[in-house]
């Protein structure tokens, strides 16, 4: 199975093991870009949603904690151009209701931290998301990895791999993750649930929304799930 594109490849894609593997890869690795030197000349729409951004950070929980499902009042979102639609079938690490996760990464708050938030792990949720153990199947690990400190290398990159008994990836890019202004706490929690929300089947989403899936950091970094994406986690899976 190919996965489909997922808009312009970029140049920072690392060397796979064959060719074939390489393109497939390239093509299913949402990345993400540190934020642009325009950014303050942005329209409005992204400052708006910035401001909001900003304000509903205030009342989010240092730590997620098991409760029942949270309530949303936003509606889910469309994929940018070129992405989607959200499947059950291609691009998630969802494996018969859970995410079993393997832990190869330094950055363990960030993983802790996403693997718990609040926006999609909570009493009854859909999608169980789990340490790996010797009598599960291996969906997803997190690892670091060297992508490059270009002003384009990605912060951090999610890779589906669709081949029989394949295990997917979170991949940080330690060169941006340890460096400024993105070797922070919070920076690096926001890079763990973006991928996550890849893993959960989230495509990229428009900043006229409130949203982790920016396929650009933000400047300040969203470290909650905000109410679209759980909107969107629940088209998808349901909420029950
Ligand atoms: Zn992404």
């Amino acid at each position: 199975m190919t996965p489909p594109a997922r808009g312009p490849a970029t140049s920072t894609t690392t060397t796979s093991p064959t060719v074939a593997v390489a393109v497939a890869v390239r093509k299913s690795i949402p990345q993400h870009a540190p934020v642009p030197r325009s950014l303050s000349t942005r329209t409005l729409p992204f400052a708006a949603a910035a401001a909001a951004a900003a304000v509903l950070a205030l009342p989010a929980p240092a730590q997620a904690r098991p409760g029942p499902e949270p309530s949303s009042a936003a509606a889910p979102a469309p994929c940018v151009s070129g992405e989607g639609p959200e499947s059950r079938t291609r691009n998630n690490s969802v494996d018969e209701g859970e995410i079993r996760w393997s832990d190869g990464t330094v950055y363990d708050d960030a993983r802790a931290f996403a693997v718990s938030a609040e926006g999609w792990s909570y009493r009854g949720a859909r999608i169980a998301i789990l340490p790996d153990t010797a009598v599960t199947s291996d969906d997803l690990a997190f690892v670091d990895y060297n992508g490059g400190t270009s002003a384009n290398a990605p912060l951090g990159s999610y890779q589906w791999r669709p081949a029989f008994g394949a295990t997917d990836r979170v991949r940080f890019n330690r060169q941006k993750l340890n460096a400024r202004p993105y070797d922070t706490r919070d920076f690096r929690r926001f890079v763990a649930l973006h991928e996550i929300g890849h893993a959960l089947g989230l495509c990229h989403k428009a900043t006229t929304v409130v949203s982790l899936m920016w396929k650009a950091a933000p400047s300040t970094p969203v470290t909650w799930v905000p109410d679209t994406d759980k909107a969107n986690y629940r088209t998808l899976w349901g909420s029950q």
